[in-house]
């Protein structure tokens, strides 16, 4: 390996977590090289095309993976430069404070974590400015304490659902803005980035206007001269020195070749089922379950959350442009009929009948799928999933991925589709609900892994964690994990801001530990 294949620090992916972690360390000066197995999403008008995403799923990786029972299992999930928040729907929520601690649900124990939500508050603030996030603190009865106002005002609803808004409020619920990651000044709109449009959630901005990682971290790294990318490089294993205490060095399949890289300090940001494949796959004498592995935890725990897509059809036509605006926490921790957690409830962008051709088309009499997509509020439930040690990452004997899965802890996810069915038959206009055929909806299944977590969490004890609390591994001296895997529990709001925020964290510890800290906090001031 020659010296210029040499780094102070290697990034492998450049999603929430490699992206953001390149933003904090590209001021310190040191050598960093991003290695990414995608390219940078091609500028097209497919980008805001609901057949070219939602029907050809044209953006989705190729890669087949399996479950448990060996079915084929098509991955909702992207490699690019900037990874899924490519396509995300920038809610940027952060854990709420109690899902720092043990909680109790109905279907068992979410597990603490080995940080405080105290802890990690400064690093939202900065994450929120760094995403350009808009919202409303405070509204959200559930909002941890924050020590800065959002960044920017809460994007305004449109008129089908501030009329939601004010029949929830009527009924003594406290609805509230959705925080958003998008470049939208509602005030100066010509001069206004976003065009707020309806091709947002699951869709890349073709405008370059939603805060995702490529935008707002990657770029401005890479205008730093000791900041480097390789794309079409996909990390294939992690070799380790003789002691097997050091990461020596990265393996690259880049263009039908073998490349060989070394750093002093190696980062796998690959999300959290490709970071646990990857440690799976650099299994060697001194690590023989995987790299890292000690405990046996590496690709365990998995968690997605348990998500829903539920359409509420109204009489009452939704001409909303751009729906992702309202959320309802009330029943975030239960309420008095159930006393343990439920989740979150927001909405998905604005479905229309390409979209809904592209799941099982949902039945109801008399109406086309197209009158369906012009009257139904398309509404985004989420609750948490809890993590259960045969829910795992694994390899096939070809070294691809095998998702073991059985859903768990749906007891408060099914009360809380129960209950915003109930709300919506009761609201003051009672929503013109369509007779018989209120609502159609579905679980997202498997292979919908947007919000994956888990599989190498971080702790304080070596036997029952991969990672220590600044996210190097426990048995590695120079490898840290900072995508969504280091996550012991998932909360039920979406995980992205919280991966940034953490990797601003272990940013400032990596930036100490090369020595680096001061002139990165100048840079950061200048
Ligand atoms: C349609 C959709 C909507 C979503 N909406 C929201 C939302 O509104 N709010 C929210 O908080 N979250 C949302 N999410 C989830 C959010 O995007 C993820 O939580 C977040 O991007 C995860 O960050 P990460 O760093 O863990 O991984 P990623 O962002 O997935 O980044 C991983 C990167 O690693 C690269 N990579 C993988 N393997 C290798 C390898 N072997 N070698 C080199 N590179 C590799 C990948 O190409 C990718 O660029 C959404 C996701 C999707 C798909
Ligand atoms: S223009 Fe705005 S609403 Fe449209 S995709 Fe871009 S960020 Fe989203």
């Amino acid at each position: 390996m020659s010296t210029s294949d040499r780094y102070d620090v290697i990034i492998i992916g450049t999603g929430a977590g490699g992206g953001t972690l390149a933003h904090r360390l590209a001021p310190t000066g040191k050598r960093i090289l991003l290695v990414e197995r995608g390219d940078f999403v091609p500028r097209e008008k497919d980008n805001w095309s609901s057949r070219a995403v939602n029907v050809q799923a044209k953006y989705h990786t190729k890669d087949v993976w399996t479950d448990k029972d060996g079915r084929p299992l098509h991955p909702h999930t992207n490699y690019y430069v900037g990874g899924n928040t490519k396509f995300y729907g920038a809610a940027l929520f952060r854990l709420r404070e109690a899902d720092f601690g043990e909680l109790r649900h109905a279907g068992g124990i979410s597990p603490p974590w080995p940080i405080t939500y105290d802890e990690l508050e400064a690093y939202y603030t900065e994450a929120e400015r760094l995403y350009h996030v808009h919202g409303e603190r405070g509204a959200d009865p559930t909002d941890p304490w924050a020590s800065a106002e959002y960044p920017h005002p809460a994007v305004s609803h449109e008129p089908r659902i501030q009329q939601l808004h004010d029949d929830l409020a009527r009924r003594g619920l406290r609805p509230f803005h959705v925080p958003l990651g998008i470049m939208l000044d509602e005030q100066r709109p010509n001069a206004s980035r976003c065009i707020r449009c309806e091709t947002c959630d699951g869709f890349p901005c073709l405008v370059g206007a939603k805060s995702d990682a490529q935008i707002v971290c990657v770029e401005p790294a890479l205008a730093h001269a000791n900041v480097s990318l390789l794309t079409n490089a996909r990390v294939t294993r992690l070799e380790t020195s003789p002691s097997g205490r050091e990461v020596s060095a990265v393996v690259v399949e880049r263009l039908g070749r073998t490349q060989r890289y070394a750093a002093d300090i190696v980062v796998s940001s690959c999300g959290a089922i490709n970071s646990a494949a990857l440690l799976l796959r650099s299994a060697n004498d001194r690590h023989p379950n995987g790299l890292a592995n000690g405990s046996g935890v590496v690709g365990r725990h998995y968690m997605g959350h348990i998500n829903s897509v539920l359409l509420a059809i109204s009489t009452t036509p939704n001409p909303t442009v751009f729906q992702k605006t309202l959320g309802i926490n009330d029943f975030y921790f239960g309420d008095d009929g159930f006393r343990h957690p439920m989740g979150h409830i927001s909405f998905v962008g604005k479905l229309d009948a390409i979209a809904l051709s592209a799941g099982a088309p949902p039945f109801v009499p008399n109406m086309t799928l197209d009158a369906i997509a012009h009257h139904s509020l398309d509404f985004w439930l989420t609750s948490e999933d809890l993590p259960d040690p045969e829910n795992r990452v694994t390899l096939d004997r070809t070294g691809d991925i095998v998702l073991n899965y059985t859903p768990n802890n749906v007891e408060g996810h099914t009360r809380l589709i129960r209950k915003l069915e109930f709300l919506l038959q009761h609201l003051d206009d009672h929503m013109h609900l369509v007779p018989r055929n209120l609502f159609v909806g579905n679980r997202i299944p498997l292979a919908g892994v947007a919000h994956q977590n888990g599989t190498i969490r971080f702790g304080e004890d070596p036997r029952s964690s991969a990672l220590d609390r600044n996210c190097k591994a426990h048995d590695v001296d120079n490898l840290y994990v900072v995508d969504g895997s280091f996550f012991p529990s998932s909360g039920a709001v979406n995980p992205a801001l919280t991966i940034m925020a953490n990797a601003l964290r272990v940013g400032d510890h990596l930036a100490a530990r090369l020595g680096a800290g001061a002139r990165a906090a100048e840079e950061a001031m200048a």
